[in-house]
């Protein structure tokens, strides 16, 4: 057992050099040989060995690469749901997973609800006869607020239902899921395990005995991955350790300062007392709490000209890279939500998401609060 900086960077497969070789052949010989070599049955070496780093990082015995966070995501729920079952979904949730949810899962006659994260506390109460899987994220995106996943593991155990977290936002630097019972971590990797703005794939992690049931429905739906960008991951799979600490203390600094800024309504980072379910993010978080956070300006007027202010910070969508980015969530990441939905769920024209890169603090620090001030 060694800790997750080393097993970031350290591959346990041996190979004559200290890199897995890319390994790009679909065709494959298969006389004298016992598996069919094949990129979507999810078997080459480059995809093994970063699936064999993931587990070791994320304390699970499996798991696969998929093309996008999106078909991990898809392939897990409709491997386990078939017509006539229920599922249960954290509210806030991804915006894309809640979109395949809200239009495709209808299709299939699979019923669902949405639970506000701060009513987790009656969730026995939403199960029902034909519940198979309970679906969550934490910290969620854009607020950054926190479910209790050991909380949500036991009922899920209690009642037999498959839980899945996706674990994008703390990374399985900061958060092992499956170590507080769950059975399933999903990731879009495209944000820190790639963490580089430049690759989209997804992962799960799991036990063997699920691994194999969905191995079953990945194949059919064939969300497979090439080597080459395999050969990407594992490279940046081996400084995930290092980027997520440097984003984390950047972020707590960043949080800290921006809490102090009179221009400022309202900052939420789960590393900060002040968060609602700051305890129960101490407890279920490690060594930080993420790179990602989210503040309101006072005067929402002002937002666009603050975005147009920054000379650093870039307004960008998607998150998790060594580059500090900004959105704000209600034109962009919410957009399609309605108005009122985006208010029930507190997205106003205020807020802005955060996602804090590796640069040095008091340089983003100094930025956000010139573009503040002149704004
Ligand atoms: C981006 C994201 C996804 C979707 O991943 P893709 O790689 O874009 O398909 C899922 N969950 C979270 C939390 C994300 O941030």
């Amino acid at each position: 057992m060694y800790s997750k900086e080393t097993d970031c960077v350290h591959n346990q497969q041996k190979h004559q050099g200290v890199n897995t070789p890319i390994y790009t052949s679909t065709a494959n010989r298969y006389i004298g040989y016992n598996e069919i070599l094949y990129p979507r049955n999810f078997n080459t070496e480059n995809q093994k060995a970063i699936v064999d780093k993931l587990c070791r990082l994320e304390k699970g015995d499996a798991g696969m690469i998929f093309s996008s966070g999106t078909a991990a995501i898809s392939t897990v729920l409709f491997s386990f749901l078939k017509a006539g079952d229920h599922a249960l979904f954290s509210q806030e949730i991804y915006g894309g997973t809640a979109k395949l949810i809200v239009e495709e899962f209808p299709k299939y006659n699979i019923d669902f609800d949405f639970i506000p994260n701060d009513e987790i506390g009656r969730l026995d109460c939403l199960i029902r006869e034909n519940t198979k899987v309970i679906y969550t994220e934490t910290p969620s995106n854009p607020l950054l607020s926190i479910v209790d996943l050991e909380v949500i593991s036991a009922v899920a155990r209690k009642n037999n239902i498959i839980s899945v977290v996706d674990n994008t936002f703390a990374t399985p630097i900061i958060q092992n899921p499956i170590s507080m019972g769950f059975d399933i971590v999903v990731h879009s990797g495209t944000k820190y395990l790639g963490g580089h703005h430049d690759l989209c794939f997804g992962a799960i992690v799991t036990s063997h005995k699920l691994n194999d049931i969905i191995y079953q429905s990945a194949l059919n739906f064939g969300g497979s991955l090439n080597g080459l960008d395999c050969y990407l991951i594992e490279r940046s799979l081996k400084t995930l350790a290092l980027r997520v600490e440097k984003q984390s203390s950047n972020a707590l600094k960043l949080a800290k300062a921006l809490q102090e800024n009179s221009e400022i309504s309202a900052v939420y980072y789960p590393g900060l007392e002040s968060h609602p379910n700051h305890t129960v993010a101490a407890s279920q978080m490690k060594g930080g709490f993420g790179g990602m956070l989210s503040f309101k300006l006072k005067d929402d007027s002002k937002t666009e000209e603050f975005l147009n202010r920054l000379q650093l910070v870039i307004p960008a969508l998607s998150l998790g890279g060594l580059e500090t980015t900004i959105c704000q969530p209600s034109t962009s990441s919410h957009a399609s939500l309605s108005e009122e939905e985006r208010l029930e769920q507190g997205i106003t024209d205020a807020l802005l998401r955060l996602s804090v890169g590796i640069e040095d603090a008091d340089d983003l620090r100094r930025d956000i609060l010139a573009a503040i001030a002149s704004s």
